[in-house]
Order: structure tokens, then C-alpha cells, then sequence
């Protein structure tokens, strides 16, 4: 269609049927399977992708290799530079990247876009911490000793990514893995080829003029097979793996069975708690945004709300009608608040899920059904299930599904904020500095992000981001992140004449 090349030719990629190689390693190349990139929105195919055989994975990993050994030696000022030159000419893209969001992943134009300034603002995070990857100095228990803890570069970092942030969460590990001088090999959403070649075109484009090899950001696109053998890879250091629970768990495991390094942000079953003396102007736009946003599908999504019992009427009748009055539209389109689903599996899941909620017994308060002849869209739902905690409630739903309960204490919803098994966001709606002691404190929410009068998603890159629990524990962008992203050594070193044991041990012959 129209529409689709003119958001393809502002970024110079061909449609159909022309087949775009998907692996770079400092070259284009691709003869693995066909991937398909196929518009949620109208259902069109966008381009064929060829994605990497296992002999070009091999390959691949080899001069990442290589070019983790080139790159570690540049000092780590120089490397931010690159990624300030880097930054620039993503922000000289910002409105076509994302746009190209919009287009093959399906979210709304304004959540492309800010997926792009995320990435962007990461990357002038990793310019600043490339002057600031510091050690310490300890002060040693030995006359004339002196202990350092020093941060050297780690070597391959594998990034395996979901379809739902095809830019974002590539940015926070790239930037922060280049500051630290690793070279760094993608393995996108296999649903989201474009937008993994339109930012390694993007980048790739950068450290060929610096002269960096291009491995140093290398992708390989592809499925299943492409991930399990990159993560199997002893050339890869460490793995940061963003997607589902059911995945990670197999992830996590086969990089700790090699003993590799491995980060995992994976699924959320995020709250939100509304006290009787909250703002609720501000409390009803967050929530509505959190439920809706992106169509449900955030790992930060609002999927569960928890009233107190004083306001649940008003706070409803308010939400429904903020509900009731959304359109579905073309995500590229300015006024669209609802895209689709990003596949036909995701519209399934939905089914699936209401027709759990209605078995259960819950109430379904709006929607509950697929728009008429919508294609991926469906109607934003809110139930309320006939008991307040149990299975349920229990499970990531990747769809625009909330689900509700009323309360009359805090601490009843807390207690059912900490009882699903993932940890990743939290949200509390009061004025009242008392309960904010409480929800941010030991016996507060669990999650990796506990907010107070700030809604689910929509996180900043400054603080680190991820979750607890079955979300992984894994820590990404900002705050100590980067910790991860460098391997650490212990060095005590001797200036003096003696060279006496610790704890005052003698072992004179
Ligand atoms: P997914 O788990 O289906 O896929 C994620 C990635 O894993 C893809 O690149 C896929 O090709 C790859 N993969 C599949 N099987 C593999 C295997 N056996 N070995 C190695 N790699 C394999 O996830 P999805 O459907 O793309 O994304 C949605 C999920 O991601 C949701 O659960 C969401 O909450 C989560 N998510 C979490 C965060 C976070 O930061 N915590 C952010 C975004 C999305």
C-alpha cells in the first residue's frame, strides 16, 4: 500500500518481493529461512527478510569476536563519543523510525516515536557513564597494600528481544554494552525484522566512519533456532534476554548451564492501587493509559487494578466511560489512542483469556469481544472476577485486559499485589505521606518498580529498569545497570618489602 512504502522509503528499504538480508556482522548477507514482516494493522506483508543459517550465526559470532577485541582497547571516552554520533543519527531518524514502529509493530505513533527519543536518551546516558565507569580503591588490612575493584570490558553480550519494544530495549543494552567495550550481537523479535535492520543500518552506518569494525553491533535475524543457538554459544559472554516467562525460563537455564552470564526481563502483572483520598483526575488517565496503552501489550501494562471500596463506583463509572468512548484506528494516524494486536496469535490469546474471565464466572464491565470485521482489533475489556486473589489472577494476559477488585485496607492490597508470582511494576494513588511509608518500605510492594502517583508504565532510563521474581531480577538502562555490563576484578597489589598473608596467617617454613 501506499501507506506502508512511504513509511518504508523514508527509511530506504525496498517492499516486497524483494528479499532484504537480515545479518550484518560488517556485512549484509542472509540465506537462513524467509521471515515475513507482516503489518498488524492491515494484515499486508511488508517485506521477505532472510535470516541467518546456523554456518552465518557461526560466522557472525566469530567477528563479534574479533571486534570485541578491537573495540575493548579504545578507551571508554573515545567509545562514547561514537555513541553521541550514534545518538545524533537516530534523532535525525526519530519521526521515520517511528513510524516504522507504528507500521510493523503495531503500537501508536507518539509510542514509537518515544520508543526512538528512549533510545536516544540511553545513548546520551552511556556518553556521560563513559566517563564514569569507575572502580574503587579499598584500603587493605596489609601495610603497604592497597586493593582495586576494576571494571574491564566483558566481551560478547547476545541480546535476545521481544516484538513488543523492537527499538527500545535494543538501545538500553547496546549503549550501555558499548561504554563498556563489548561488541554486542542482536537477535530481534522475529516478527519485527524492519526495525532490527533499520537501526543496525542506522548504526552500523556510524562506526563504519569511525572505522570501528561493524561487528561490533552486529544482528542476526531469525526464530527459535536462531535464539536457543546464541544462547548455547560459549562466544557469548553474557545473555540479556527481554520476553516471556515460558522462554526465559529455558534461557536461563541453558546459559547457566555453560556458566555464562545471563539477564532476563520477562513477564509483568502490574497494579495499581487507588486510596480513597487520591487525586482521582490524575488516577483515571494513568490507569486508562496503563490498561489500554500500546493495546495491553507493555510488560509494564496495568493488569490489575485494586479500589478502595469508598471510590470503586466513581473511579469505575469514570474509567468506562474513558473505555467507551475509544475508537480502533490506524496506529500511524495522529489521533488513533488503540492499535491492534501485533499478530492473529495475540487476537487467540485474547479470546482465550475472556473466555477464561467468563468460565470463572467474572463480571465483564466493557468489551469482552473483537470489534466487527476488526482484523487484530479488540475491544479493550475490564472484568471483575468473582473472588479477589486465586489463579486468575495469576497470569500474564498480553492483551488489553484489567482485571478488578475492591478493598478496604492497604494492607489487604498489598498483600495481593505481592501474591502473583512476577514483580516487575506497582503503582499507589494517595496523598497521604503515611501509606507511601508503607508501600515503599520492607513490607511494601515486592516489584522491581513501586511507584506512587505515577501510573505502571512508562518508565525513565535513569533509574535501572526490570523486575523481581518471575520477572527475572534482571536490571537494564540506567541507576547500576552498567555493572552487569563489565567484568569485575579484585586486585590487591603489594608496594612494599614484605609480603605478609591476610588474617595475620604464617606459613614460615
Ligand atoms: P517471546 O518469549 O515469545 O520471545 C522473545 C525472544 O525469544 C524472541 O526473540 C524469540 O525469537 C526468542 N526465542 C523464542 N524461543 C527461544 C528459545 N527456545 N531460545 C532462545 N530464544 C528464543 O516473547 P514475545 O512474545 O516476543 O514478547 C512478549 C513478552 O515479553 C511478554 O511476556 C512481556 O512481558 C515480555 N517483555 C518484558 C519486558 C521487560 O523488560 N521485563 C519488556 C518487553 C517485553
Amino acid at each position: 500500500s501506499s501507506r506502508a512504502s512511504s513509511v518504508l522509503g523514508a527509511l530506504d528499504i525496498p517492499t516486497t518481493p524483494t528479499e532484504l538480508p537480515g545479518v550484518y556482522d560488517g556485512e549484509w548477507k542472509g540465506s537462513g529461512d524467509i521471515l515475513q514482516s507482516v503489518c498488524p494493522t492491515t494484515g499486508e506483508v511488508l517485506a521477505h527478510v532472510k535470516s541467518a543459517s546456523p554456518a552465518e550465526l557461526h560466522a557472525a559470532l566469530e567477528r563479534t569476536r574479533d571486534a570485541y577485541v578491537h573495540f575493548r582497547s579504545i578507551p571508554a571516552p573515545r567509545r562514547g563519543e561514537i555513541i553521541r554520533q550514534i545518538r545524533e543519527a537516530l534523532a535525525a531518524k526519530r519521526e521515520e523510525l517511528g513510524a516504522l514502529v507504528s507500521l510493523e509493530m503495531g503500537k501508536i505513533r507518539t509510542e514509537g516515536v518515544g520508543e526512538v527519543q528512549e533510545f536516544v536518551d540511553v545513548c546520551d546516558y552511556a556518553v556521560g557513564l563513559s566517563r564514569m565507569l569507575n572502580g574503587r580503591v579499598i584500603n587493605s588490612e596489609r601495610p603497604g597494600h592497597t586493593i582495586l575493584e576494576v571494571p574491564n570490558p566483558l566481551g560478547v553480550l547476545g541480546v535476545l528481544s521481544a516484538f513488543n519494544f523492537p527499538v527500545a530495549v535494543y538501545g538500553w543494552n547496546l549503549s550501555i554494552s558499548m561504554a563498556a567495550g563489548n561488541a554486542t550481537i542482536w537477535k530481534p523479535s522475529p516478527t519485527t525484522p524492519l526495525c532490527s535492520i533499520a537501526v543496525t543500518r542506522i548504526v552500523s552506518g556510524v562506526l563504519e566512519k569511525n572505522n570501528i569494525p561493524g561487528a561490533v553491533a552486529g544482528l542476526v535475524t531469525g526464530g527459535k533456532d536462531v535464539g536457543e543457538a546464541l544462547v548455547q554459544s560459549r562466544d557469548v559472554d553474557m545473555v540479556s534476554f527481554t520476553g516471556s516467562e515460558h522462554v526465559g525460563r529455558i534461557v536461563g537455564k541453558n546459559v547457566q548451564s555453560r556458566f555464562g552470564k545471563v539477564l532476563l526481563e520477562l513477564g509483568g502483572n502490574n497494579a495499581a492501587i487507588i486510596m480513597p483520598d487520591a487525586d482521582l483526575s490524575l488516577a483515571v488517565p494513568a490507569v486508562f493509559f496503563g490498561s489500554v496503552g500500546t493495546a495491553g501489550q507493555r510488560c509494564t501494562s496495568t493488569r490489575r487494578l485494586y479500589l478502595h471500596r469508598t471510590i470503586a463506583p466513581e473511579f469505575l463509572a469514570r474509567l468506562q466511560k474513558l473505555y467507551g468512548a475509544l475508537k480502533p484506528g490506524d496506529p500511524l494516524d495522529a489521533r488513533t489512542l488503540l492499535g491492534p494486536l501485533h499478530t492473529r496469535a495475540a487476537v487467540d490469546a485474547y479470546d482465550g483469556a475472556i473466555a477464561e474471565l467468563q468460565a470463572a464466572g467474572s463480571q465483564i464491565l466493557v468489551g469482552g469481544a473483537r470489534f466487527d470485521g476488526g482484523g487484530n482489533f479488540v475491544r479493550p475489556t475490564i472484568a471483575v472476577p468473582a473472588a479477589a486473589d486465586g489463579a486468575l489472577w495469576a497470569t500474564e494476559r498480553f492483551a488489553p485486559v484489567l482485571l478488578v477488585a475492591e478493598f478496604e485496607e492497604l494492607e489487604q492490597a498489598i498483600a495481593w499485589n505481592n501474591a502473583v508470582p512476577q514483580g516487575l511494576s506497582s503503582s499507589l494513588w494517595t496523598r497521604d505521606v503515611r501509606n507511601v511509608g508503607k508501600w515503599i518500605g520492607p513490607a511494601g510492594s515486592d516489584a522491581g518498580i513501586v511507584n506512587v502517583n505515577v501510573g505502571t508504565s512508562g518508565a525513565e532510563i535513569g533509574a535501572a529498569f526490570g523486575g523481581n521474581k518471575s520477572t527475572g531480577w534482571g536490571r537494564e538502562s540506567g541507576g547500576d545497570a552498567w555493572k552487569q555490563y563489565v567484568r569485575w576484578s579484585a586486585c590487591t597489589i603489594n608496594f612494599s618489602d614484605e609480603a605478609p598473608l591476610a588474617q595475620g596467617v604464617d606459613f614460615t617454613p
